[in-house]
């Protein structure tokens, strides 16, 4: 394993970000599964677990600390988040800050998060009233958390005017950067301004949600390996669902490895393609609030396939879902977009795929039609 210098502390280039831990039939995590990963991960030199107050409707927390309390304390470091991104009444850092605690089974955090400071909540976490940033200094000096920073999916100024007035007090940040976000998400000039200011780079959505590792010819390690030339990076964060996924991890880090000339030359052409794609990371903020309960990254998913790959499966797989999860069923309410940190207009995007679906629909089921025949003749 390939390990970063944090202020003494030698902390693993990969880390396992705990959003989309493995789950059951049910939809509840896979307990059994998250154990044996974590074990896994612990064995083979990952030393960073983390998690954030609404990951997995809650439950990360509860899971990742009931897994990491099967060992000793001093053998991992464990991060989360205060969820000020979120909307509320009011913000209670010191009962959120105590409830975390008791979830994550531990007395202290190793790292302590501002969960995305963006343009829709920087107010809530700048203001006084709140005491947010106040609280948790006070929680540092106490020793409750060893080290404090935030995490953004802020717009540049907003990121800029935070690291200006707060840097002081921020330890690190997680910022979104890979190489198609380098560009299309702003990630190069963040990662310019935390370097500048001296703060070291926490790497989160290195693979964009899995969808980087799904492009053929271009396997997930391509984009790990990318980023290991910024040496501003301290740790790179990988939502693992699977063992398959963390064994192949571990092994693009087991030493450096990174990419040539050449293939970043590749990645980067590549990049310019993606370009238009819509950019969601399947992170799921936006599903709760839905109204018409859609499964929104999936269509989105389906949109970018039917948009960048000119097939005409994304109508297919459409066309299995049930009648009420359509993209038609959108009522336009936008509070999707309200809380997606990479401020996609879903419901554009709802209505772009309902005129697609209707477009293609008659050729796919011509196609169906013409295949269903020459097996019928090919069986005569
Ligand atoms: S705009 Fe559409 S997708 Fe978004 S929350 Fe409303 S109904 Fe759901
Ligand atoms: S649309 Fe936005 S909030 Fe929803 S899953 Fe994608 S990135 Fe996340």
């Amino acid at each position: 394993m390939i390990y970063k210098d944090f202020q003494g502390k030698k902390i693993s280039l990969l880390s396992f970000g705990t959003m989309r831990l493995p789950q059951g039939e049910d939809g509840e995590i896979n307990q059994a599964l998250t154990e044996k990963m974590v074990d896994y991960a612990l064995e083979n030199g990952v030393n960073y677990f983390d998690t954030a107050y609404p990951y997995m409707g809650g439950k990360s927390e509860i899971s990742v600390g009931k897994a990491l309390g099967r060992h000793p304390r001093d053998s991992f470091y464990l991060a989360t988040k205060y969820p000020g991104h979120q909307f509320a009444e009011e913000y209670n850092p010191k009962e959120i800050f105590e409830e975390q605690l008791k979830k994550c089974n531990v007395e202290y955090f190793d790292f302590y998060l501002l969960h995305n400071v963006y343009d829709n909540c920087i107010d809530v976490y700048t203001d006084p009233k709140w005491g947010i940033i106040e609280y948790f200094k006070e929680q540092k000096k106490n020793g409750r958390i060893k080290h404090l920073g935030f995490s953004s999916h802020a717009s540049i100024p907003v990121f800029k005017k935070f690291v200006e007035e707060y840097g002081k007090d921020m330890e690190f940040c997680q910022i979104q950067m890979n190489y198609v976000d380098w560009t299309l998400q702003d990630a190069k000039q963040k990662y310019e301004i935390l370097e500048k200011a001296g703060i070291p780079v926490w790497i989160m959505e290195p693979v964009r949600g899995g969808k980087l590792a799904n492009i053929p010819g271009t396997p997930a390690s391509s984009a790990f390996r990318w980023l290991q030339q910024f040496d501003n990076i301290t740790t790179i964060l990988s939502g693992m669902s699977n063992m398959e996924q963390m064994e192949d991890n571990i092994k693009t880090f087991e030493k450096p490895w990174l990419t040539t000339e050449e293939e970043n030359k590749e990645l980067m052409d590549l990049a310019e393609r993606l370009k238009n794609a819509v950019p969601c990371t399947g992170c799921r903020y936006c599903c709760d609030g839905c109204p018409q309960s859609l499964d929104i990254p999936t269509l989105i998913g389906l949109y970018n396939d039917a948009k960048f790959q000119n097939s005409v499966t994304p109508s297919m797989q459409m066309d299995a879902l049930p009648e009420e999860k359509l993209p038609s069923n959108c009522i336009g309410c936008g509070l999707c977009s309200a809380s997606c940190p990479q401020a996609i207009d879903i419901p554009k995007v709802m209505s772009e795929l309902t005129e697609m679906r209707e477009k293609t629909m008659p050729d796919w089921k011509a196609i169906c039609i013409q295949r269903a025949e020459e097996a019928k003749q090919n069986k005569q």
